[in-house]
């Protein structure tokens, strides 16, 4: 893990200015969307991969067949879920996921979500991690939004902001990104929960993965006062990526 370059304050404090600052730009997200536990279990597995218009769509139409319900979906036909979510890409994989998922909580759990989310934590990403098609970003999805356990999920939006402003390596991984978070901030749900839903509706309005648009972003307080320069900010490919002056068309 590369130590911030940064001796004047603390990650924590820093990392909870950051989060106020957020909060102040864009108000509260109110994540995760959806009515009950199990509508946000799907809608982490469909999410992957795709955006959340396609998502949006496919949590539709299960709902429009009654596969919101869990006894229903329990005993759904693959070809039915496939029908459903077919919006949301990779429709196959996605339905073993599901199917999965929902074979492991009438095995282990006696079908009760209440049940198996109230495991020890660890004990449930453990669990989780070990059905096919659940990474730990879906895992940690799932403990914080449906479980309210408090798991950062350090997606690829998190870590590109992070890495940007200096606090990883590039090319920092899922779980270093986690530890760094976890080892920082208290480790409460709901900060958790919101701080990651600011972070992507920063990655999306400002922070995009190439030509990132800094001018105007809530965070480009921390570039003027730690003096980051433009040619730290690199694009995936490390191509330089430029700092968008204003008046700049978004990209
Ligand atoms: S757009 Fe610029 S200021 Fe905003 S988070 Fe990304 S690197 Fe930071």
């Amino acid at each position: 893990m590369m130590e911030p370059d940064r001796p004047d304050l603390s990650p924590r404090a820093e990392l909870l200015g950051y989060f106020s600052n957020l909060l102040g730009h864009f108000g509260p997200q109110h994540w995760w969307p959806a009515q009950t536990r199990l509508e946000v279990i799907l809608g982490a597995i469909l999410t992957q991969n795709t955006s959340w218009n396609n998502v949006f769509l496919a949590i539709g139409e299960l709902r429009h067949k009654d596969l919101l319900a869990k006894a229903r979906l329990m005993n759904a036909k693959a070809l039915e879920i496939e029908a459903a979510i077919r919006s949301s890409g990779f429709f196959r994989q996605k339905t073993r996921t599901i199917r999965g998922f929902m074979d492991w909580l009438q095995r282990n759990h006696s079908g009760s979500l209440r049940r198996a989310l109230a495991q020890p934590p660890l004990v449930l990403r453990r669990e989780l991690l070990a059905l096919r098609g659940i990474g730990p970003e879906t895992a940690d999805a799932i403990l914080l939004y449906a479980g309210d356990r408090p798991f950062f999920v350090a997606d690829a939006y998190t870590r590109r902001i992070l890495g940007r402003h200096g606090w990883l390596a590039e090319g920092a991984g899922y779980d270093e990104t986690q530890q760094f978070l976890h080892r920082h901030l208290p480790r409460d749900p709901v900060l958790f929960n919101e701080f990651h839903a600011l972070l992507v509706e920063t990655a999306k309005r400002h922070c995009h993965r190439v030509n990132p648009v800094c001018s105007g972003c809530p965070l480009e307080f921390d570039l003027l006062t730690h003096g980051v320069k433009p040619a730290a900010i690199r694009s995936r490919n490390n191509q330089r990526a430029t700092i968008v002056s204003p008046g700049s068309p978004v990209v």
